[in-house]
């Protein structure tokens, strides 16, 4: 089988994909703005507030997730779902894994936390990227759908032998989520979590929204900030993560219908959510489905959705 390197102009996967923009204008100076970093979830974890307790909570509590959660780390439930083939999950593996299933649904199966054999096949995990044959494709399709997925109460079982899931595409803005209402139970009404892209703006900076720049690619900056206010932010793109082969470049987001890497009619999606799960999911799934499909999503998704294009004209 072809192998293929990794594309050498592409910071690997801690490369935050947005901006953010802590401007000063109009606000109380005498009020410190914390800001502190953490790698984490394979990303870089920020976290900016004016209170100095909120990365210490927001920190630990992502620690959390990311130790139930993880592919990568041996004893996550999600690595012993993936080697048992059946587990008794805690309730936040449960709610995800279950939130999962609705993405899957209102997106006819095109976010599927099941792909996970596919990314394998295409050498995502391992970066030892290669282009698979049809019937290699065809085999592993046989292990994709999340209908093959059985929740009894808290039992997680596998209907085929070989299944594997990856929550990549929606961990991070949950665990972004769990840190926030960590944050707000601590008493903390301000602060801005970003998870390599992933954000949620909590409360306001000193009384002014929070203010994002998108960067949609390695040297595009969106021309206008987004003022955000007790909202989530996310953006799935193909310019971080994906090998290119005779000019074509295969992207990380997998097309579960197809077997192969997503071919996309955005370089990337930004996605405006109440919540940062939300965010996170449909950010990939439209760039799975298309431009198309965003209107329908953010209406039943309470979202605003952009494309590439939309971020460069300022929409
Ligand atoms: P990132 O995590 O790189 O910011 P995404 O949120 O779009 O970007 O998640 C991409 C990750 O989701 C992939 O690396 C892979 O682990 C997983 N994935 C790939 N294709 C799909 C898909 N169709 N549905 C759900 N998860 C996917
Ligand atoms: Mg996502």
């Amino acid at each position: 089988m072809k192998r293929f390197c990794s594309h050498p102009s592409i910071l690997a996967n801690a490369v935050a994909v947005v901006m953010l923009v802590v401007s000063g204008a109009g606000c109380q100076r005498t009020q410190p703005l914390y800001k502190d970093s953490q790698l984490m979830m394979g990303t870089i974890i920020e976290v900016i507030s004016p209170d100095r307790n909120a990365a210490g909570i927001a920190f630990s509590e992502i620690r959390r997730i990311d130790d139930l959660l993880s592919r990568f780390k041996d004893d996550s439930e999600i690595s012993r779902l993936n080697r048992e083939g059946r587990l008794r999950v805690s309730p936040d593996t449960l709610l995800v894994i279950k939130k999962s299933g609705q993405f899957w649904q209102a997106t006819q199966g095109a976010f599927d936390i099941t792909a996970a054999p596919l990314i394998e096949l295409w050498g995502f995990y391992d970066r030892d990227y290669r282009l698979p044959s049809d019937s290699e494709i065809q085999e592993r399709l046989a292990l994709i759908g999340f209908d093959k997925i059985k929740i009894d109460g808290n039992m997680v079982e596998f209907k085929i032998d070989g299944m594997k899931i990856d929550l990549g595409a929606i961990a991070k803005g949950f665990a972004i989520d769990c840190a926030v209402q960590e944050l707000r139970q601590a008493g903390i009404d301000s602060a801005l979590l970003n998870a390599g892209g992933d954000i949620y703006c909590l409360g306001d900076k000193r009384g002014i929204p929070w203010s994002v720049a998108i960067r949609t690619g390695v040297n595009l900056i969106s021309s206008g900030d987004l003022k955000l206010k007790d909202k989530a932010v996310a953006t799935s793109g193909n310019y971080e993560q994906y090998f290119s082969v005779d000019g074509v470049r295969y992207s990380h987001i997998l097309n579960p219908r197809t077997g192969k890497p997503a071919e996309t009619d955005s370089a990337s999606v930004t996605v405006i959510a109440d919540d940062c799960l939300t965010a996170d999911a449909l950010a990939t799934s439209v760039f799975v489905m298309g431009k198309d499909s965003a209107s329908k999503l953010a209406e039943r998704f309470n979202a605003r959705i952009m494309t590439y294009a939309d971020v460069q004209n300022n929409k």
